[in-house]
């Protein structure tokens, strides 16, 4: 047996891989740059620092997130033991106190007699022994190139947006209306209807408002920049043309607006951000306009004269690899068995998602450092569908994935009662499964 195993970066994927190793009796030397150094996005000394919302999304076994945080919480997961503990009341989703879950975390991790945690940045594999990778979607600049030069791994950046929320009360329903476009399903979206003028005005706006300067860690990006086409920010998607945004998020089509009767000439949808709906996001808005020119343009939006944003919209780095074909669905190198990828970099998305690779991933480092056979879990479950996702999805157009049930193996036989009673048997399969492979997951 390996006399130890190294795991770089104590995130959300690298803390609950050193757990998983170190339950099983594996020596850990775990590698963190924090307090050292900080990436844009951490601003905490603590390990499994949530660097945005506080939220892990639903935890119903009929969601898909909700279902891995279920197999999780069965192979002993330590970041879900965090959540339970340190959970905030949020309806059906599970959120935490975010202070509460990283010390959780931190002492977890930290008072584990076979976890050693060495403050450092890396920028080079420590040595030739199995190491997991985990320095998250903000890999410092050394290691990410040593990722991409060393290992020919090719690393990606890439933009990812978010568009900004606004208050629900604050939008003036005297103008916006409830609508689903051709009436389908549930009237879910408020629709923010223009007239030719109006659209004019936001348009002419929009083109020429400033944009927020570039980080400097953004900027040392640009070499390899690709604008990922969903997440195009909307000044840049307007400047293709002036009715551009009308054939895209802001196309009119199917909306009737009561009040005229009509379509309107173009129409700005929100769409609910929490359950509650007390919190709408402009659908498509992903931009780059420095926030008070968020606030002036957008409130030339019929109905959102007076919109108050909880949130303006931002964009931020993101780094991951082009798996397919370079990762396994135990997350260990093709060409390098005893290197192993966990964690946002290899393609999943989301706090929950990248915890579960590193779960995988820090089972099977620990079975190869003691020469056990990998552990590849079945499609059946959602934390299987994940890593065969990682492994197979198409090259070239690989793009990180949250969990989801198109992914996952469907039942073989047709499921009478729609979609709720059709996942309650993908749950319910999921779950059978991981208890009946307990026995050598624990292993
Ligand atoms: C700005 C931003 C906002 C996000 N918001 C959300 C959200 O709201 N909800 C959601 O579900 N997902 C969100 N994500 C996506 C993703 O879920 C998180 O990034 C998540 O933290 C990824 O987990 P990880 O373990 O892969 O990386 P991280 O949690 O980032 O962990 C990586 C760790 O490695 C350390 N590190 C980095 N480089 C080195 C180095 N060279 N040597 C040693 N240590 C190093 C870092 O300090 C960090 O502690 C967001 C991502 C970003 C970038």
């Amino acid at each position: 047996m390996a006399e130890y195993i190294s795991i770089l970066g104590a995130g959300l994927a690298g803390s609950e891989a050193a757990w998983q190793a170190a339950e099983r009796g594996v020596k850990v030397r775990l590698y963190e740059m924090k307090p050292i150094k900080y990436t844009p996005a951490h601003h905490a000394p603590t390990f499994g620092e949530l660097v945005c919302s506080n939220s892990l999304r639903s935890d119903a076994t009929s969601n898909a997130v909700g279902l891995l945080k279920e197999e999780m919480r069965a192979m002993n997961s330590l970041i879900m033991q965090a959540a339970d503990a340190t959970r905030v009341p949020a309806g059906s989703a599970l959120a935490v106190d975010r202070v509460l879950f990283s010390e959780f975390i931190t002492d977890h991790i930290r008072n584990h007699p076979n976890i050693e945690v060495i403050e450092a940045e890396c920028d080079r594999l420590p040595d030739d022994g199995v190491t997991v990778i985990a320095t998250g979607p903000l890999t410092s600049d050394p290691m990410a190139d040593y990722i991409r030069d060393q290992l020919g791994c090719g690393g990606l950046h890439f933009f990812d947006a978010a568009a900004p929320i606004v208050d629900a009360e604050s939008i003036n329903m005297d103008v916006a209306f409830f609508a689903s476009r051709y009436d389908k399903g549930d009237a879910d979206y408020i629709n923010c209807p223009m007239t030719r003028e109006q659209y004019d005005t936001f348009y002419r706006a929009l083109v020429s408002a400033e944009e927020a300067a570039l980080k400097e860690f953004d900027r040392e990006t640009q070499k390899d920049l690709t604008v990922f086409e969903g997440c195009m920010p909307v000044e840049v998607m307007a400047r293709r043309g002036y009715d551009t945004l009308r054939y895209g998020p802001l196309k009119p089509v199917g909306l009737i607006d009561p009040r005229v009767g009509k379509e309107s000439y173009a129409v700005v949808q929100l769409r609910k951000e929490n359950k509650e709906g007390t919190m709408y996001n402009l659908v498509g808005f992903q931009t780059h306009l420095t926030f008070p020119e968020q606030r002036r343009v957008f409130r030339l939006i019929p109905g959102l004269e007076n919109a108050e944003f909880l949130r303006y919209g931002v964009m931020h780095r993101n780094t991951y690899l082009n798996s397919p074909g370079l990762l396994c669905a135990d997350y260990s190198m093709l060409s390098r068995p005893n290197v192993y990828f966990a964690g946002q970099m290899t393609g999943v998305e989301g706090y929950v998602e990248s915890a579960a690779s590193g779960l995988v991933a820090g089972i099977n480092a620990s079975r190869r450092a003691r020469e056990m056979q990998p552990l590849i879990l079945p499609r059946t479950t959602m934390t299987g569908a994940m890593a065969l996702y990682v492994q197979n999805g198409s090259v070239g157009s690989f793009v990180p994935m949250n969990a989801n049930f198109g992914i996952i193996q469907m039942p073989e036989k047709k499921v009478k009662g729609g979609k709720a009673a059709r996942n309650a048997v993908i749950a319910e399969t999921a779950m059978a499964t991981i208890q009946e492979l307990l026995p050598e997951i624990s292993k």
